[in-house]
């Protein structure tokens, strides 16, 4: 059952609010780069990056960054695929959290923490708007903290 973000977006009010629920949970969070997971990471990542401060990193599918990329790949229901990040992007040291509108088997999610520890950065936080019931309890990938807004029944 596929679950659709666009219809949050659609509705002002409840966009904004969703948008100033993980700013006012980031602010503090000391966080330097925001990773935003392509395509629907996008859709929250930037507003949330320029509102705590911090950069604004993708992570996208191959071959649509420029420049040198280190890639890390992950397994779907059927099949494979890969996130790909830019190694200028992101420094030894630096605090990391990765935002992205789902998660389901959380294997999206731990490609990028693999992609984020093998530059030497700390993952602060998982933030997703919604967590499907495979995640359902669990609180945390691959020993990092998730923050689910939404569980659907
Ligand atoms: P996971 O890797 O199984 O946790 O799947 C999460 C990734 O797949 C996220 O990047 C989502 O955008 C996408 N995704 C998987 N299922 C859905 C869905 O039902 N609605 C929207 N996106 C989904």
């Amino acid at each position: 059952m596929f679950q659709d973000i666009t219809t949050l977006l659609l509705d002002h009010t409840t966009f904004q609010d969703t948008v100033d629920i993980f700013v006012d949970r980031y602010r503090n969070m000391d966080a330097g780069i925001a990773i935003e997971i392509e395509a629907r990471g996008f859709m929250f990542g930037p507003s949330i990056a320029l509102a705590i401060g911090a950069k604004f990193v993708p992570f996208r599918k191959p071959r649509k960054l420029p420049g040198k990329v280190i890639c890390e790949e992950y397994e779907l229901e059927y099949g494979t695929d890969c996130l790909e990040m830019q190694v200028d992007a992101v420094q030894q040291g630096d605090r990391a959290l990765i935002v992205d509108d789902l998660v389901a088997t959380g294997g999206t999610l731990s490609a990028a923490i693999r992609l984020l520890e093998c530059m030497g950065a700390q993952v602060v936080e998982c933030g997703c708007v919604v967590g499907l019931p495979e995640v359902k309890g669990q609180c945390r990938l691959n020993g990092k903290p998730v923050y689910i807004l939404v569980e659907p029944r």
